[in-house]
């Protein structure tokens, strides 16, 4: 069985930053990642708050600047799909994977993040794909001139809402209250964003298809009961996130929703697992926070590691 020092657990900024910090500290380091590293900033097209990029930068060229770092401190990669995590013989915790035996680890860091919820209407799944989306980068382009909607109210559905409209002719911005939950300064660019139309106290009922894809959205208003069709071709769900931890059920504590809870050491309840990043409960998800969360882990590592833990 591969023994190591550390293992850390999904490859976005917070796992990306542990690694560079432990494999800093001298600690063998691997990083295991379902996909390749970035998480979802990989998709952000713009990040316009992460500290020194004052033009801001792609959410790609971000997190491969970080993966490039990591990878100048020696840290190892292996791109498999973690099953479980579990205490081991001398203090070691094992570290199940998809694909061949399990790797143990004095220390394990778990940075698997979150995914985007789904609303659960008629209609979704059936068109995720075909006018669905989760992702305005990777499928934005696909709308040029033509109708969309968006549904949220948070950071994600107003800055996904205001790229959209460099190619939709128009996006329908629904929320299911009538006020935005975004920062501020998301909130005035969409408000004067003539593109973007609000869809106040609504909710989404239906999506509606055909075999060319989604011809429209069934959303109904929450204060007077009245329904109406939006007739759009797409529609992009923002609506939260849910957290990566389906296989930590039950060997960590989490909150009622699946958020891993941690100390400020980024400890969680079971000795050497610690917690980074969006996967782990705390008021601000962001990639500040997260890669805060990602170097405060490794040096907890370092520290009980050398015995001063
Ligand atoms: P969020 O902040 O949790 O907002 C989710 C939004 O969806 C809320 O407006 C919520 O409505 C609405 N919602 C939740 N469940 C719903 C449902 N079943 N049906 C309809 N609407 C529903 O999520 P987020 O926008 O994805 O952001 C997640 C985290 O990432 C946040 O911490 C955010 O700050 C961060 N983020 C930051 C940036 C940035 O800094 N530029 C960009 C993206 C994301 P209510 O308001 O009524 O609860």
């Amino acid at each position: 069985m591969d023994t190591t020092d550390v293992v850390i657990i999904g490859g976005g900024p917070a796992g990306l930053t542990a690694a560079i910090y432990a494999a800093r500290s001298r600690l063998a380091t691997l990083m295991i990642e379902k996909m390749s590293p970035g998480g979802q900033v990989l998709v952000t097209d713009r990040v316009d708050n992460y500290p020194g990029f004052p033009e801001g930068i792609t959410g790609f060229e971000l997190v491969d600047r970080m993966a490039a770092q990591a990878r100048r401190f020696g840290v190892s990669e292996m791109t498999a799909e973690v099953t479980g995590v579990e205490p081991a013989a001398d203090g070691l915790v094992s570290v199940s994977i998809s694909s061949g035996g399990p790797v143990l680890a004095r220390g394990v860091i778990i940075a698997t993040g979150a995914s985007h919820r789904k609303l659960g209407v008629p209609g979704e799944e059936e068109y995720a794909g075909r006018g669905v989306s989760y992702c305005a980068t990777c499928d934005g382009p696909f709308f040029r001139d033509q109708e969309v909607a968006v549904v949220g109210g948070g950071d994600s559905a107003v800055q996904e809402a205001i790229f959209l409209t460099k190619f939709a002719s128009k996006v329908y911005l629904i929320h299911r209250r009538d006020q935005l939950r975004a920062v501020k300064i998301l909130q005035e660019k969409a408000f004067s964003n003539p593109k973007i139309e609000f869809v106040w106290d609504s909710v989404v009922e239906e999506v509606l298809g055909d075999d060319s894809g989604v011809t429209g959205v069934r959303v109904a208003n929450v204060r007077d009961g009245s329904t109406r069709v939006l007739a759009v071709t797409g529609l992009f769900v923002f609506i939260g996130m849910v957290p990566n931890t389906g296989f930590l059920k039950g060997v960590v504590e989490m909150d009622q929703r699946g958020f891993i809870l941690a100390d400020e050491w980024m400890r969680t309840s079971m000795t050497g697992v610690y917690a980074a990043g969006d996967c782990r409960a705390k008021p601000l998800l962001q990639i500040v926070t997260a890669v805060s969360d990602g170097a405060t882990a490794a040096f907890a590592i370092e520290h009980a590691l050398s015995g001063a833990g």
